[in-house]
């Protein structure tokens, strides 16, 4: 016959407040914090180890409870609950003792208190170690994530003078070699057809001014100090006008340029007409660049929900999944000083690495954005990259003025809206 375990003065008392403790802790902490569901679940296996612990005289066996509660506190409760398993027992230990005054006697009372207070005092202790070392943890983490940052930052630094230097040396060299020859026929006395040598020149100070200016771009999207104009557009005006500049280096690389019209290409929307024409000049560019001599260019776009989509696909060389995040940003193609030439639409001619961070300044100044897709790098077989860029289909103006002047545009003379 099974042994009758006759249960100690302490365990009476324990099962005496029982259900009232679970109900009034589970009332009260479920007020104001966010507890799950099964929390009163939580409450009663929190009671028995309770329990244990004080018939075995053994605090650890809070021990997996606690961890429990206190694991269950993410990374975004360190930031903004601190130290949330603690407040949670300290208001443990005072609705015990409200607990124990309503529902026991004096004596009673004061045993429970003094089986409890020894096992909540330990776990006070587990879980602010815990904590803190959950804490310190997550400190160091952010700690060796800003670390990582700043070491970026200057390499990302030190890149730009080497490569900002390289990029302006090019040009430099070019001008300086025109003005020595020109000086030497001065000499001779022979200056007479220095128009060649004049042109030669004007093509390095061209260069030059331009990464200077691409320079001075990135400097102000960085601090966001790109201010845009908004006008009336059509993006079927910006390509005709980008198709135009091009004309010259396409027939000579033999590309095939495949414009398609789409919904939405003659729309006029409101955006800043040169910037944008920037931001789709430095992705055509590239698309020319890179993309052998025989190759094809198609630009396309479809019309969606508030905003136009543009693509730029081209039969290139194509982009690794690894490096299509890394080109949007400033000097992504660093490490790669083999690309630079400062040629400007030659084969492979890379530039400073300012095209596409300004693309995405533009696009994100005016709320919308540029991506790419690609299947790999591959210089043999061209797989090609595709451009998206979302431009949002802002028909009104922000300036009454301008709306006024422009507002019967976009309209036929029956006053519907041109698709
Ligand atoms: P860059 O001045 O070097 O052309 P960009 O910012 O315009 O700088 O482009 C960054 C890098 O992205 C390029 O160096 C090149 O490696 C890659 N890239 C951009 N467009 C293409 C493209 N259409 N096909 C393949 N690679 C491209």
């Amino acid at each position: 016959m099974p042994k009758k375990v006759t249960p100690t003065p302490i365990q009476k008392v324990l099962a005496k407040i029982r259900p009232v403790w679970i109900a009034r802790v589970g009332h009260e902490l479920a007020r104001g914090m966010e507890v799950r569901l099964d929390f009163e679940e939580q409450l009663g296996r929190f009671f028995d180890l309770l329990e244990q612990s004080i018939t075995s005289g053994d605090p650890a066996w809070m021990d997996s409870i606690l961890l429990d509660w206190a694991k269950s506190s993410t990374e975004t409760d360190l930031e903004e609950q601190p130290y949330q398993i603690s407040f949670l027992i300290n208001r443990v230990i005072a609705l015990t003792i409200q607990v124990a005054r309503e529902e026991l006697t004096k004596q009673q009372a004061l045993d429970l208190l003094a089986a409890v207070i020894p096992i909540y005092t330990y776990g006070l202790e587990v879980v602010a170690r815990y904590e803190m070392e959950t804490r310190v943890a997550h400190i160091s983490r952010e700690m060796e994530k800003v670390q990582k940052q700043m070491e970026r930052v200057d390499k990302s630094k030190s890149a730009f003078i080497s490569v900002a230097a390289h990029e302006l040396k090019t040009p430099l060299t070019l001008i300086e070699g025109y003005a020595s020859m020109m000086d030497d026929l001065m000499q001779q006395g022979k200056a007479t057809n220095m128009d060649s040598l004049l042109a030669g020149m004007n093509t390095g100070i061209d260069r030059l001014r331009t990464i200077v200016d691409d320079m001075i771009d990135v400097s102000m999207i960085d601090n966001d100090l790109l201010q845009l104009n908004f006008q009336p557009m059509q993006i079927s005006q910006m390509i005709d006008a980008l198709c135009i500049e091009i004309e010259e280096t396409v027939r000579s690389r033999k590309l095939m340029v495949d414009v398609k019209d789409f919904v939405g290409n003659r729309q006029w929307i409101y955006l800043d007409g040169p910037r944008m024409m920037q931001a789709l000049r430095n992705v055509i560019n590239n698309a020319i660049k890179y993309t052998p001599d025989g190759g094809t260019i198609a630009i396309d776009g479809r019309s969606l929900p508030g905003f136009i989509e543009l693509t730029v696909a081209d039969t290139g060389i194509g982009i690794s999944p690894e490096y299509q995040g890394l080109i949007f940003e400033k000097f992504g193609q660093l490490g790669r000083v083999d690309l630079h030439s400062s040629g400007k639409t030659k084969f492979k001619g890379g530039g400073p690495g300012l095209g596409l961070p300004i693309a995405r300044g533009i696009l994100e100044a005016h709320g919308g954005s540029i991506w790419v897709d690609s299947p790999g790098y591959d210089e043999k077989k061209n797989p090609g990259s595709t451009f998206h860029i979302l431009i949002p289909a802002r028909t009104q103006s922000t300036d009454p003025r301008m709306a006024k002047l422009f507002d019967t545009l976009g309209k036929n003379t029956d006053g519907q809206v041109v698709k």
